[in-house]
């Protein structure tokens, strides 16, 4: 079988059919030689000519094919290699759709759908939401650059504390959904609490000798896989603001007495849940 990346195999298989038919014209000749002496000039013309003329053609024929053969491997290279940069521009623009520019996490759309796909694989997770505390001050005295920098810090923390399994998410400026899969609350009260920890040390210097004290509150629901996940959402949001409320930097767990947060007017006209996946 002719491989198409190169022009060895239809030149070894020229090369045999060429050798086939030297033998095969000097068989056949000294055969009608020997069985024909009683032949004429002109038997012995047609015979030449019968010979050399597929030889004259098969020499122009055999480099024609060769040539042709190195124009459709070249063009099956342009092809594969076209393939490739279409499919890494593919992947890149799927990247860009699905994670955020500045932390590299999923964004809000990604981890909603995400989330409505996760839940179902554990029959116990915890879904935690969790918002800078003041973020505003550090855009208001140090520059949102500095602001910026200083929500890359809060996910490299979330990146290098939690699973591999885990799902976290920038679903608003200094918000981030989590979903631990195949935890139940208490464990997930352990690990809020050790991300709450982790973020009160951050050595956030957003100017010379100067450190800012980054918190962050916490609020976290269990999930089921029956829970729909707006609600699970709209829990763990009612918990968040439970923490704002009894004073930031700290992880407060859903329970069905508390008082959810206020929304405001325009969001409330609207039938649209806020948690529900945009289209
Ligand atoms: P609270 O403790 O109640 O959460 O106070 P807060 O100041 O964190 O909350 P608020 O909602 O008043 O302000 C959030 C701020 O986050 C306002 C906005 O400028 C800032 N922010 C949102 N997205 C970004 C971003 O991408 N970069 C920067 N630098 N700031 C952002
Ligand atoms: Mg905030
Ligand atoms: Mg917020």
């Amino acid at each position: 079988m002719l491989r198409l990346h190169s022009t060895r195999p239809i030149i070894r298989q020229t090369s045999i059919i060429a050798a086939i038919a030297v033998l095969l014209s000097f068989v056949i000749t000294g055969a009608l030689y020997l069985t024909t002496l009683g032949l004429d000039d002109r038997f012995w013309d047609a015979m030449t000519f019968a010979i050399i003329v597929p030889w004259g053609i098969s020499i122009p024929l055999g480099w024609y094919m060769v040539n042709q053969h190195s124009r459709l491997i070249g063009m099956t290279r342009k092809l594969k290699q076209a393939q490739h940069e279409l499919k890494a521009v593919n992947e890149k623009l799927q990247h860009k759709a699905n994670f955020d520019g500045l932390t590299g996490l999923a964004n809000r759309e990604h981890f909603i759908k995400q989330l409505g796909e996760r839940r179902v694989l554990a029959e116990n997770n915890v879904l935690m939401i969790v918002d800078a505390d003041h973020f505003k001050n550090i855009n208001d005295c140090y520059g949102h650059p500095v602001g910026d920098k200083a929500l890359v810090l809060l996910a490299g923390v979330f990146k290098r504390s939690l699973r591999k399994q885990d799902l976290v998410g920038r679903i608003g400026g200094e918000e981030f959904g989590i979903l631990l899969p195949d935890t139940v609350e208490a464990e997930g009260e352990i690990i809020g609490e050790m991300l709450r920890h982790e973020i009160e040390n951050i050595l956030f210097e957003p100017q010379a000798d100067k450190v800012h004290r980054m918190t962050v509150s916490i609020g976290l629901t269990g999930m089921s896989p029956n829970d729909e996940r707006a609600i699970s959402m709209r829990n763990a949001d009612t918990a968040l603001f439970e923490a704002k409320r009894r004073g930031r930097n700290q992880c407060v767990l859903y329970s069905s007495g508390m008082r959810s947060k206020p929304r405001p007017f325009f969001e409330a006209s609207q039938s649209t849940d806020p948690f529900a996946l945009r289209a």
